[in-house]
């Protein structure tokens, strides 16, 4: 697979309008507004870095994942974006290479990108998202 960047840090907090105060007045960086991906029970903010961007997560539901992380192991780092140049090929690679996933085909995410997520037990205990954007 061809890995083009980084994409995005993905952070887990608890209130992204408390959390954001950080990297906005603090670190200076641009607030691009808030998206809630209802599937996934998640509200998301970005804030771009040069070529890549931090991406706050912030959780609707106590159910939500972002919501059982942030129970299992504090809000913080949560996850590393790789956008790539073809998710689907990407994700058949992983298969063959016996790599395990969360999810087996893209689905949409933020902004409409396609994005899919290998399981932390295959990467060394991080949570990686794989993301193509069109
Ligand atoms: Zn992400």
């Amino acid at each position: 697979m061809k890995i083009l960047k980084i994409n995005h840090l993905g952070i887990a907090v608890n209130s992204i309008n408390e959390g954001k105060k950080f990297w906005t007045d603090v670190l200076g960086l641009e607030f691009e507004g808030a998206e809630t991906v209802e599937e996934q029970k998640v509200t998301t903010a970005f804030f771009p870095v040069g070529e890549s961007e931090i991406e706050l997560l912030e959780s609707t539901s106590p159910d939500g994942p972002v919501a059982k992380f942030i129970e299992k192991k504090g809000a913080g780092f949560q996850h590393v974006a790789f956008q790539v140049e073809d998710i689907a090929a990407a994700l058949d690679e992983l298969k063959e290479k016996g790599v395990k996933l969360i999810d087996q085909t893209p689905r949409i995410g933020a902004g409409g990108a396609k994005i899919a997520f290998l399981h932390p037990k295959a990467t060394g205990g991080i949570l990686v998202e794989l993301c193509e954007r069109g």
